[in-house]
């Protein structure tokens, strides 16, 4: 559904220029979890940005269904971003502290459906609770402030599903949650992928155990470029790459 083709990036002034895309090409299939995993600093974020249209690219092409990505404002830049979810690392960051839940998981709603009927919206609301496994009679009306960090983040999680989006992008979405709760959140996206089975996922990654869980595909980021890709056993049984192998070993 969502393809790169040799995409470039960089950031700075003129004079103090550091590139951080070279021609990479990436693919995200209709219903699968792509996991892009790679050293700090190898990119993945940035291409990530650059290819759900966020930041612009310098060189390259980006095409979602079939149709290419012009410049600022074009209409499938837009088209994107309403089809898409996003959930990144700090789950508190994302989610406005001077709304309860409810509102919070609404807002895309708000922004792309305008309009929708108040017993639609609700509906919807609590279809995305339930299927992160919060109950909205409990955490309908709550702040973040009085939730944790994993339920904050399957709060978020609700937010970027409940318009039924295309894809899902995750950046590292686990980072930032303990331990204890991580399974909570892994279960919940094979959940949402169980419930919506055309949708497509992406997912940043470190935690090697979390992408082999869950992954059907890989991408390796080095420095900027492909490393590899391919299926989740072949990259994770089979890697071809030192690289990628040195990622493998520092894992586990
Ligand atoms: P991490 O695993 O730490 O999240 P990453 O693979 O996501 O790392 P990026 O965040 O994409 O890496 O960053 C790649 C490089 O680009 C880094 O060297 C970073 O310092 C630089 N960079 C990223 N965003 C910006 C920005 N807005 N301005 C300047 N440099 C940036
Ligand atoms: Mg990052």
């Amino acid at each position: 559904v969502l393809q790169g083709r040799g995409i470039c990036k960089s950031y700075g002034s003129k004079r103090n220029r550091r590139q951080v895309l070279f021609d990479v090409d990436i693919e995200v299939r209709s219903g699968e979890c792509l996991a892009i995993i790679g050293a700090s600093g190898s990119g993945k974020s940035t291409l990530t940005r650059v290819l759900f249209g966020l930041e612009s690219a310098d060189c390259g092409e980006i095409a979602y269904r079939g149709q290419a990505m012009g410049e600022r404002n074009d209409a499938v830049r837009h088209m994107l971003r309403g089809e898409t979810g996003l959930v990144f690392q700090d789950p508190f960051a994302s989610l406005d502290p001077r709304w309860h839940v409810a509102r919070s998981v609404e807002e895309p709603l708000r922004l792309h459906h305008r309009g929708m009927g108040d017993d639609e919206a609700a509906s919807r609301i609590g279809r995305a609770l339930r299927l992160v496994g919060l109950d909205p009679a409990v955490f309908a009306a709550r702040y973040p402030m009085d939730l944790s960090g994993g339920q904050a983040q399957r709060v978020a999680i609700a937010r970027a599903i409940v318009d039924d989006p295309g894809v899902i992008l995750a950046d590292e979405p686990m980072s930032a949650i303990d331990v204890a709760a991580r399974v909570r959140i892994l279960e919940t996206f094979h959940a949402i992928r169980e419930a919506n089975p055309n949708m497509s996922l992406v997912m940043v990654s470190h935690d090697l155990g979390v992408v082999r869980h869950i992954a059907d595909r890989i991408v390796v980021l080095h420095d900027g470029r492909v490393e590899e890709s391919g299926t989740t056993t072949e990259i994770l049984k089979h890697p071809c790459s030192a690289y990628t192998r040195s990622l493998i070993e520092a894992a586990s």
